[in-house]
C-alpha cells in the first residue's frame, strides 16, 4: 500500500508507492555508461594551464603552491552579480502588482581537483577536504559582505542535475535576498522550537541515531542517514552532531569528518548505482541567524535517478519508489573506499 510520509523539517509530504519498487540496479539500466575521460581534456578551461580562459582565481589550495588542488573562481556566467550601488542592495521597486528588484549577490565555481577525470570519490581523503576547506573560506570571506544574506554552497553532477561541464567542480552563490524555501525552513524550525524547546534536527539526529535502520555511516561528529521523508530515492542527508546553525561556524575537526563521509557517501553511491547524477546542497541559515536555537545546518545529497512528473508539480508532494530504510540498508552494504582507477575505467 502506497503511505504518505510527513518531512518533519519543512512539512512537506511525500507519497511513498513501493509496488513501483525498483532495485539499484533498475535505475542505473537506462543510463549512458560512463566513458573513461582524460586526465586533461585541452578543451576543458577548467584544466591546469588554461587559466586564461577564466577569470583570475579569487582563492587557489595549497596557499602559495606552484600548482593548484583547488581554485575559486567567479562565474563567467553568473545568476547574481554585486551591486553598483552597495547601499542600495535591497531597493525593491514596484512594477503593477509586482515587486522586482536588482539581482545581486555573487556566483562563484569552485574547481574541486586539478585532474579533469578525478571526482570526488577517487580523491585522496586530504584533498577532499581542501575542497572543504575552500567551501568554509570562501563562505565566512562572502557572509562577511553586508550585502550577503545567504551563501548557498552545492554542487551538481551530471546533466540530469543541471550540469553538462564534466570537470569536477562546485558552486557557491550568495544572494541578497534569502528565498521562499529557506525561509519556511527557517520558519517551520522555530514552530517546533517553540512546541517542544528544542531543534528539530537535533530531535531527528538523537532518533535515527537510536533507531539505526535509517543510518548509513557515523562517526565522531556526523551522522549520514536516509530521511524519513525522503524526497527522492537515495536522498541522504549528512548531518552534524554539534548543534550549529550555519556552515561557516564548523571546526576543523567537523570539516575532516565531514571529508571522510562525503567521500564515502559519494564512493558508495558511485559503485551502488553506477556514478549516478547528483545535486547535492549545503542547508545553511541565513547571516542574521547565525547563533538561533532552531536551525542545524547539514549537507543534503539528492541523487536525480526520477524526474518530477505532473503529479509532483501540482501537488508538491514527492513521489519516492524506494523506502529510506531500503536505500540506507543498500548504501550500508556498499563499499566506501574511495573509486580506484581500474574501477572508473581510467588508464
Ligand atoms: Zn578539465
Ligand atoms: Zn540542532
Amino acid at each position: 500500500m502506497p503511505e504518505f510520509r510527513q518531512n518533519l523539517a519543512t512539512k512537506e509530504w511525500v507519497v511513498f508507492a513501493t509496488e513501483r519498487a525498483r532495485r539499484p540496479e533498475d535505475f542505473t539500466r537506462s543510463r549512458p555508461q560512463v566513458k573513461a575521460l582524460p586526465a586533461l581534456d585541452p578543451a576543458c578551461p577548467f584544466c591546469p594551464g588554461h587559466e586564461d580562459a577564466t577569470p583570475p582565481a579569487i582563492l587557489t589550495l595549497p596557499t602559495g603552491a606552484a600548482a593548484w588542488d583547488v581554485r575559486v573562481i567567479p562565474n563567467k556566467f553568473p545568476a547574481l552579480v554585486p551591486a553598483k550601488d552597495p547601499s542600495c542592495v535591497a531597493c525593491a521597486s514596484q512594477v503593477g502588482p509586482y515587486l522586482q528588484r536588482a539581482g545581486n549577490g555573487s556566483h562563484e565555481v569552485v574547481i574541486d581537483a586539478p585532474y579533469h577525470n578525478c571526482d570526488l570519490p577517487l580523491l585522496p581523503l586530504e584533498k577532499v577536504e581542501e575542497v572543504l576547506d575552500a567551501y568554509y573560506l570562501r563562505f565566512n570571506a562572502l557572509s562577511r559582505d553586508p550585502c550577503t544574506e545567504l551563501v548557498l554552497i552545492f554542487r551538481n553532477h551530471g546533466p540530469r542535475a543541471g550540469t553538462s561541464i564534466l570537470h569536477p567542480h562546485s558552486q557557491i552563490v550568495a544572494s541578497a535576498v534569502v528565498p521562499f524555501r529557506v525561509r519556511n525552513r527557517i520558519y517551520e524550525g522555530q514552530r517546533y522550537f517553540d512546541s517542544y524547546g528544542e531543534c528539530v534536527y537535533c530531535a531527528m539526529l538523537a532518533y535515527e541515531q537510536a533507531d539505526g535502520t535509517r543510518v548509513i555511516l557515523e562517526n565522531e561528529h556526523f551522522l549520514a542517514f536516509c530521511p524519513f521523508a525522503a524526497s527522492t530515492p537515495y536522498e541522504v542527508w549528512l548531518v552534524p552532531k554539534h548543534h550549529r546553525a550555519t556552515f561557516g561556524s564548523v571546526d576543523e575537526d567537523e570539516l575532516h569528518d565531514l571529508a571522510h563521509q562525503l567521500r564515502g557517501l559519494l564512493s558508495r553511491l558511485w559503485r551502488l548505482l553506477d556514478d549516478p547524477d547528483y545535486n547535492y546542497v549545503i542547508d545553511t541559515a541565513p547571516q542574521h541567524l547565525a547563533a538561533v536555537p532552531f536551525y542545524h545546518w547539514h549537507l543534503r545529497m539528492l541523487p536525480r535517478l526520477t524526474t518530477p512528473a505532473g503529479f509532483e508539480i501540482g501537488s508538491g508532494i514527492g513521489i519516492n519508489v524506494v523506502l529510506p530504510e531500503d536505500a540506507a540498508a543498500a548504501l550500508r552494504g556498499a563499499c566506501g573506499d574511495a573509486v580506484t582507477p581500474e574501477e572508473a575505467g581510467l588508464p
